[in-house]
């Protein structure tokens, strides 16, 4: 008995040093460089160059249909508004109105790099316009913001590289290799038009970009347990997508004599099975790099605990199945979107429906989530996905040169603002271009607070004047860095 205490005893000891040791050397993945302060932009004209942006509706809908006035206004905003890009760029509309601006490098040789944003935004939820302090179209500059639909997600994004490339005609720079600006005009509807020509065109012309940086991340303030300092959130992956359409259909007819179960009740018990039994958890890829390089900026505790996934793993995975943020980055996400059954009070419906969205985690595939709907939903049950449907992407290397590039634009740009590899939730554009590059990152260089988040696609979108410059300075660099 002594002795096996005595052995227990020096297991827990040894396992207790691993754990700090483990932690001790959790070597820190950030790197320092000077921060440049050479690049003057005028906030206040930006501003308005981007607030004269907002004011055209470049509404994408489901049904495949744009606002065409709209986006052709918009157009010709961005000739006025950058007079050296339309002069000395070539500029090339796609599928009626996404947008390719080719900016030839002096070496033809050197491979391009490809900046991608996209031009739509989704509408503005019917009922909620008065709820907006600015009206969503109005581009208003006020309290130090820039107010509007579209002024996160992804104005600021086509309206900043354009800025970027402006300020770098007007100081004379000449690119060493190609820069490529691609702007989508669907990317809210999956980009089946946009982003998909923009790509053919560019893989058809044998383009191989270093790298493709697109939205997705964001500087992350105040958002991460444990971190002080501002956190740059540069997407290496991102997650896959489909949406499954569930029908229970029963023989119908009157309530007063019912089966045991009907179309609703059996449909009801399938989407409870699905969102009891979830696809499985893990850490892994581009959510187990964030965790690395985040923890050695971490206090003791949490340190401690994201150092040593190896043993903590299954208590992580529990404890973030609890957070729906966490959650979506460790595992394929259940989530039931759409219901419909029954037309009167003493009818049994002949069917139900329902549209259970899912969001895949990277290593699985939409054939794997059909095979788990099918299992958990059960016999009678039809289950079929829906074309929308997109792979989880791979993902990109961070030891690649682009990423320390990358890297190194934002440490310049954003002193004191720590980096990280991150998987995102959401889809973008980068879809369509995969195939083009093994470098895809997703990073929108404003600076964000948890509040903002709800603003994408809700209600009172905008960004700060002064984050706004911030943005096209690191776009201003990023070019510098890369291409000069
Ligand atoms: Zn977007």
């Amino acid at each position: 008995m002594k002795k096996a205490l005595a052995i227990a005893g020096l297991v827990l000891l040894v396992l207790v040093a691993v754990l700090l040791v483990r932690t001790a050397l959790a070597r820190s993945y950030q790197i320092t460089a000077p921060p440049v302060t050479d690049i003057s932009i005028d906030a206040r004209a930006a501003a308005e160059r981007l607030a004269g942006a907002l004011r055209f509706p470049t509404i994408s809908h489901e049904e495949g249909g744009v606002e065409r006035a709209a986006f052709l206004g918009l157009h010709e905003h961005l000739a006025r508004s950058f007079p050296l890009v339309h002069a000395r760029l070539t500029r090339e509309v796609v599928a009626g109105y996404s947008l390719l601006y080719t900016w030839k490098g002096r070496n033809p040789n050197a491979a391009p790099i490809l900046l991608l944003s996209h031009q739509d935004v989704v509408p503005v939820e019917p009922g909620t316009e008065r709820a907006w302090t600015r009206p969503p179209f109005s581009g208003a500059i006020a309290d130090a913001f820039i107010w509007g639909r579209g002024a996160l997600d992804d104005k600021a994004g086509v309206l900043g590289i354009l800025e970027a490339v402006e300020h770098l005609l007007g100081g004379g720079f000449q690119p060493e290799r190609t820069v490529l600006l691609a702007f989508g005009h669907d990317e809210e509807v999956s980009g089946v038009n946009g982003a998909k020509n923009l790509a053919a065109l560019l893989r058809q012309r044998g383009a191989k970009p270093d790298f493709i940086l697109d939205e997705g991340g964001a500087i992350a303030e105040g958002m991460i347990d444990g971190i002080a300092a501002p956190v740059a959130l540069v997407g290496t992956a991102e997650k896959g997508y489909v949406s499954v359409d569930l029908v229970a259909r029963e023989e119908g007819g009157h309530s007063s004599m019912p089966p045991r179960h009907t179309a609703i009740g059996r449909l009801a018990t399938a989407i409870h099975a699905l969102e009891e039994n979830q696809m499985p958890a893990r850490i892994e890829g581009a959510a187990k790099k964030s965790f690395e390089y985040l923890a050695p900026e971490m206090p003791f505790g949490p340190r401690l605990f994201l150092s040593n996934l190896w043993l903590f793993a299954p208590l992580a995975r529990h404890r973030f199945s609890d957070d729906p943020a966490a959650n979506a980055r460790i595992r394929t996400t259940t989530a039931a979107t759409i219901m419909n059954a029954g037309v009167k009070e003493n009818v049994l419906p002949h069917e139900a429906r329902a549209v259970v969205n899912f969001r895949i985690l990277p290593g699985d595939s939409v054939a794997d989530v059909l095979e788990h709907v099918r299992s958990e939903a059960g016999p009678g049950i039809r289950v079929s996905g829906r074309e929308t449907a997109a792979e989880p992407s791979a993902e990109s290397d961070v030891e690649a040169p682009a990423f320390r590039l990358i890297q190194t634009t934002i440490v310049q740009v954003f002193p004191g603002t720590l980096v990280s590899p991150n998987l995102l939730s959401g889809a973008t554009d980068t879809k369509h271009y995969k195939d083009l590059s093994p470098n895809v990152y997703r990073f929108l260089p404003a600076r964000i607070r948890r509040e903002d988040l709800v603003r994408v696609h809700g209600t009172n979108e905008r960004i700060g004047v002064e984050t706004y410059a911030g943005l096209v300075r690191f776009y201003v660099q990023l070019v510098r860095n890369a291409a000069g």
